[in-house]
């Protein structure tokens, strides 16, 4: 066991809560990160940081404190309506999501979003200082705390911190449009390690930090750069984040999913299956997907009734008027597509707006020919290594957009796309459609053997030595 505790911090708990018949209870999250996280608590004990999630305050409160995770304690940080009004709905969801997505005129710049913003970095820079010493490593995530770093320094802390950003990093053509664009940056560097998904936005980051941070001394060296900005030394450097590829690649093998894969295409009708898997973001792409599949139809008649679209859209963010929106011109485009298409013996699209459990997710990406997966902009694109992972057979070909993060990893396998470019994802699909087994299995073993090799453990490793070694590095320097 290491000296020192791992505090991990993010704005979500690994928890959901779930009203019981007796009151609030707390279910663990199971997602890849939470499983990729898990392990960094073999070597340190620690805690994880976060809220907890929407349900009566003080019981949950309680709830969260008596759990009892195996591999770290649980801390919440309570939020009150009024702050996830301003913080994660505003600041967070309407200014930070879409402006890092390069959608500047989805942002609403509300001025006291910012105010909620700085308030709960501090509601969160509060309940870490109570934890923190000298010895720890605290690992912060996300577009959601980007102040932390400030606000630890500020309360005297000097442990080993580093901070990874999920989502883009956007131009900074786009990044000059945030009007507390310096504030940020200037937290930013309060940080041992910065961490990006891809080297577009580390290179975005850097162009921003010499455009409004001229103080700080940039010095590149083998893929990081190395900032000095008063008496602090900051490493930044990208971090693909990888997914649990054994879990997958494990679970397409078992004889009931490839039952159900076998069972889906018999549904399909020896057509070709095409998989789009999405949360309902305007991120995804998805109205300029079916527009590209429209044009398919329109251009290559041959594909009729020989291709089908089974697209997944996951329901998010509901309360946001833009979401709501997005959901009627996705369904409306989908409604129109079937009707100008369809026939009583084929659908072109079968439309699933709901959540499916991972085994069913698995057997899908696994009875897929072809998958379709066109972000207009995205931090990383798990589902593409997903699918990946879950095709045992390589004869799956994967459609990704050239604007995911996932593309700089998987570029040698997949057919690239831009997604605005609605005749080029329609040859795609059709390139896809016609291409012979021998050159589905080459690009597929390509693939698989990327996402093995740099899958989630991987990540979480190499982020936590690098920021040991960073803060080793500093140390001496200073
Ligand atoms: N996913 C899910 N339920 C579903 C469909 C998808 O939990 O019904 C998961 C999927 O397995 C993947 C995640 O949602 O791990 C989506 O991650 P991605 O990075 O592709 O996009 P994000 O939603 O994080 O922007």
């Amino acid at each position: 066991m290491k000296t020192g505790n791992m505090i991990l911090v993010s704005n979500r708990l690994p928890t959901t809560v779930e009203m019981g018949p007796r009151g609030p209870v707390l279910k663990p999250s199971s997602g890849g990160l939470v499983t990729a996280l898990r392990p960094v608590f073999k070597a340190r004990k620690g805690y994880w940081i976060g809220w907890p999630g929407e349900g009566p305050g003080e019981e949950v409160e309680k709830l969260v404190a008596g759990s009892s995770d195996s591999a770290c304690q649980l801390i919440p940080v309570m939020l009150t309506p009024g702050d996830l009004r301003g913080f994660y709905t505003g600041f967070s969801n309407e200014i930070v999501w879409p402006l890092f997505h390069d959608l500047q005129a989805r942002c609403n710049f509300d001025p006291t979003y910012w105010k909620a913003y700085v308030s709960v970095n501090r509601k969160f820079a509060d309940v870490t200082a109570r934890v923190a010493d000298h010895d720890s490593v605290v690992w912060v995530h996300d577009y959601h705390l980007m102040l932390l770093g400030e606000f630890l320094r500020g309360q005297g802390i000097r442990s080993r911190m580093g901070f990874f950003l999920h989502i883009p990093f956007p131009p900074v053509d786009i990044f000059e449009k945030l009007p507390w664009r310096t504030q940020i940056l200037r937290a930013l560097f309060r940080f041992d390690v910065i961490g990006f998904q891809t080297t577009r936005d580390q290179r975005n980051f850097l162009s921003c930090v010499r455009r409004f941070l001229p103080d700080v001394s940039l010095q590149r060296h083998d893929g990081e750069t190395r900032a000095t900005s008063g008496g602090q030394v900051t490493l930044i450097r990208s971090f693909p984040i990888g997914i649990d590829f054994d879990e997958f690649n494990t679970h397409a093998q078992q004889p009931e999913i490839a039952a159900r894969v076998a069972e889906i295409r018999d549904d399909m009708r020896g057509r070709q299956i095409i998989i789009g898997v999405d949360r309902l973001d305007y991120t995804k792409g998805l109205p300029e997907r079916l527009r590209a599949f429209q044009h398919l139809f329109t251009t290559y008649k041959h594909l009729r009734r020989q291709v089908s679209l089974v697209q997944i859209v996951v329901p998010s963010r509901e309360n946001i008027p833009k979401y709501r929106e997005l959901k009627l011109e996705t369904e409306m485009l989908i409604s129109q597509i079937n009707g100008q298409f369809g026939d009583p013996g084929w659908m072109p699209i079968h439309y699933i707006h709901r959540s499916v459990q991972r085994p069913e997710l698995i057997a899908l990406y696994g009875a897929a020919d072809i998958a379709l997966v066109t972000p207009i902009k995205d931090g990383m694109n798990l589902v593409s290594k997903e699918f990946c992972a879950s095709q045992v057979d390589e004869r799956g070909v994967l459609i990704l957009s050239e604007f995911a993060g996932s593309a700089e990893q998987l570029n040698h396998g997949a057919v690239l796309v831009n997604p605005y470019d609605f005749g080029a994802v329609a040859d795609a699909l059709n390139l896809a459609f016609c291409m012979d087994s021998d050159e589905r299995t080459q690009r597929m073993r390509k693939l698989r053997r990327r996402v093995r090799n740099a899958n989630v453990f991987r990540w979480c490793d190499d982020f936590c030595s690098y920021l040991e070694n960073a803060y080793g590095r500093s140390a001496r320097a200073a």
